[in-house]
């Protein structure tokens, strides 16, 4: 029996994880008690991870599509008949025909990414989306007009800070920080305020010495009554803002709103928000921060800016207790540089910033079904399932018929797949060797942990980095988009093949990485090796990170002038009750789910079979709905059927349904009716509604009305 050392890559915490493995098989997966940052912690998601190893349902052999059977083909068939069929509809349609979408599938799994995009340019195609920019743009837009580099990120020094503002955000549940709850549980032993800005009491609202239960939507007004509030009692630090910042007169001479009128239409007592702001401005130290909830809510980015730039009117930021900085143990800007090349882009339909070396998803669809000689004709979708988790999921399900070619690499035969020409059977997180390198922002300092693969996969499963490399031979294009490296890789296979050690130059991730890292890593991937349960590359230095502020005057930008002008554009939401009553949000997490992932892991779906209406009791009652009982829910992008779940904990008028539900267990070879599993939220949301300044859609605060069936 092996004892192997890994992390839990379904989300971005990264948990330590102790394997033991005998023929093969993992006998027993626990949590690395000599983990630094997790100390043994899995949740049940890690801890049921390895029944995603020997799931029946999961996909061991590539498959081709014809009408409604798949057929089992082998590996160089797939590459030949993928490759063909790519190199037809580029000679017909250009090289711009051909698309790649990236889901969130394989959350720490660096090289996969980094590889499927090193394809698709290499191809010659730019047409590459991914999930970050559903949920996360706004935020790489922000940090690049505030700070200069938009993976210039920062985060909260949670074990220090005297005041936690949390907006749309529910750590507790969503984990994604390794070791938040007893960071979470430490900030409330020792004193420090906690506050939470949430329309549900949510497990972390539980926690705060302040609730505020605001209408979803809303949150921009109660920010601007937030820094309103500051600049007249003058609880700014003028000192930081003198020293560090330009732009502070653009955000003071903001058209001022009160705390009375952002409690008007935040629906919260006007005290509460003047209690947040003296809270928040007097701490000896403070954080705001803000997530999911503000990502995938309208005016995302003006609302993201506001939260972040709390902090530095503050003079919360680069200093103990405040927001940080973590430069993690490789330059993300120089990388996405290199990959994406120094070439300024746009989205080539809305116009939108290219940020995280991505089209925003939003316009994938449309990108298909354009009536445009340049529309895009081939799809691959890597560890993604855009048919459940883009917005208004039936215009997804138009579109992937018009594609001429649609490619899924995934564990399983998600909804995605189902539609698919070709399904090639991707490996899950314990079958493959990787580096998580691409949120730094989640750890408390520099950190790295090699994700070493502890079985082998079974059938003809391959991880995704090899399949790429396998299509980019096959399209005669250099792996990564590199010549030199390509070369290189190849004369060291040539090498190893005279040496009777095939593998020992090949490209693979140990091999890249112990060349990229070499180059410039503040970690060597030696060291990674030494010490299995991961490597700290130093500390945050505060103080440091406000030299390296890259924005034209070298100081934090705490108005950008595009900013400003969008938010003199926002009007308050209007009154929609008498058509729509409810306001409906799908960002909700749930301890047995994450996005569409862990689909067949019986676990976990035994805890969790489907997903329900939360709303609440006297919503309820005035509709004579009970809980249990189904309900149809209406937006003006579409309807769903769902049970009922009547709670105390959402607010009055607020609905919450959670994403990632809605689908169907399926394995090709059975060839039987899928199995469904919960209702797609995105059969409500829409995809024209887009947040004007980075293009992501709106998943949160949608009016919607119920009624019982
Ligand atoms: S918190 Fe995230 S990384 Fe940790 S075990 Fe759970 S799913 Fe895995």
């Amino acid at each position: 029996m092996a004892r192997k050392y890994t992390h839990c890559d379904i989300c971005l915490a990264a948990c330590g994880m102790e394997v033991e493995v005998e023929d093969n098989k993992i006998v027993a997966l626990r949590g690395d008690k000599d983990h630094p940052l997790t100390r043994g912690f899995l949740c049940t998601k890690g801890l049921a991870s390895h029944e995603m190893v020997t799931d029946p349902l999961r996909l061991r052999h590539p498959y081709e599509r014809t009408g409604h059977t798949w057929n089992r083909i082998t590996w160089p068939e797939a590459y030949q008949k993928i490759s063909q069929r790519l190199r037809e509809i580029i000679r017909k349609h250009g090289k711009n025909s051909v698309a790649l979408y990236y889901g969130g599938g394989n959350a720490t799994s660096s090289v996969n990414y980094m590889l499927a995009d090193g394809f698709l340019r290499a191809l010659g195609s730019d047409r590459i989306y991914n999930v970050l920019t559903l949920e996360f743009t706004n935020r790489y837009l922000v940090m690049q007009k505030m700070y200069g580099k938009q993976f210039h990120v920062t985060q909260p020094d949670l074990d220090h800070t005297d005041c936690l503002l949390i907006f749309g955000s529910n750590p507790m549940v969503s984990l994604d920080h390794p070791g938040i709850v007893a960071s979470l549980k430490g900030l409330k032993n020792r004193g420090a305020k906690l506050i939470v800005v949430d329309p549900r009491k949510t497990e972390t609202a539980q926690l705060a010495d302040i609730h505020v239960d605001i209408l979803p939507g809303t949150d921009l007004f109660m920010l601007r009554a937030l820094h309103t509030h500051i600049f007249r009692k003058g609880l700014e630090d003028k000192d930081f803002l003198d020293k560090h910042c330009v732009g502070t007169n653009g955000l003071q001479q903001l058209p001022e709103v009160s705390p009375e009128e952002a409690a008007r239409i935040c629906r919260v007592p006007a005290e509460t928000i003047t209690r947040v702001a003296e809270e928040f401005a007097t701490a000896r130290s403070a954080s705001a921060v803000c997530k999911l909830g503000i990502n995938v809510s309208t005016n995302c980015t003006l609302t993201y800016w506001l939260v972040e730039a709390l902090n530095s009117v503050t003079g919360n930021v680069d200093k103990p207790g405040g927001l940080l900085f973590n430069p993690g143990i490789l330059d993300m800007n120089l990388l996405s540089l290199v990959a994406a090349g120094f070439k300024r882009r746009k989205s080539h339909i809305g116009g939108f910033p290219y940020l995280t070396n991505s089209h925003p998803a939003s316009e994938l669809s449309r990108a298909i079904l354009q009536d445009s000689p340049d529309r895009v004709r081939a799809l691959i979708v890597d560890a993604g399932d855009p048919a459940l988790l883009f917005p208004n999921s039936t215009r997804f399900e138009e579109a992937a018929e018009r594609l001429d070619l649609l490619v899924s690499v995934d564990i399983y035969m998600n909804e995605t797949a189902q539609k698919a020409d070709f399904v090639l059977p991707a490996t899950n997180f314990l079958e493959k060797d990787d580096l998580f390198i691409i949120f730094p922002d989640h750890f408390p300092y520099p950190f790295a942990q090699w994700k070493h693969k502890v079985v082998d996969p079974p059938d003809e499963v391959k991880p995704e980095w090899e399949i790429f490399r396998d299509l980019s031979r096959h399209m005669g294009v250099p792996v990564l988009n590199q010549w030199p490296m390509e070369l290189m890789f190849r004369a060291g296979e040539l090498l190893g093949k005279m040496l009777g050690t095939p593998d020992r130059y090949a490209f693979d991730p140990k091999n890249y990485y112990t060349l990229l890292l070499g180059a410039m890593g503040k970690v060597k991937f030696g060291k990674l090796m030494k010490n299995p349960h991961g490597v700290k590359a130093g500390d945050i230095q505060s103080g440091a990170a406000l030299k390296r502020i890259a924005t034209p005057s070298k100081k934090i930008e705490v108005a950008p002038t595009d900013f400003l002008e969008a938010l003199n554009r926002v009007e308050p939401p209007g009154d929609f009750s008498d058509r729509s009553p409810l306001l409906l949000i799908t960002g909700e997490r749930s301890p047995h789910t994450k996005n569409t992932q862990l689909r067949g892991v019986k676990s976990l779906t035994k805890k969790q079979t489907s997903n329900a209406l939360r709303m609440n009791t006297a919503d309820a009652a005035s509709l004579s709905i009970t809980d249990g009982d189904n309900v149809e829910v209406t937006t003006e992008s579409g309807r769903a059927t769902v049970k009922a779940l009547v709670t105390d904990d959402i607010r009055q008028g607020v609905v919450s349904l959670t994403h990632g539900w809605g689908r169907k267990l399926f394995h090709p070879e059975t060839q039987s009716t899928p199995e469904e599993q919960g209702t797609c939220a995105n059969l409500l949301t829409g995809d024209e509604n887009l947040d004007e300044l980075c293009g992501m859609p709106v998943f949160n605060a949608i009016p919607c009305s119920v009624r019982r069936q």
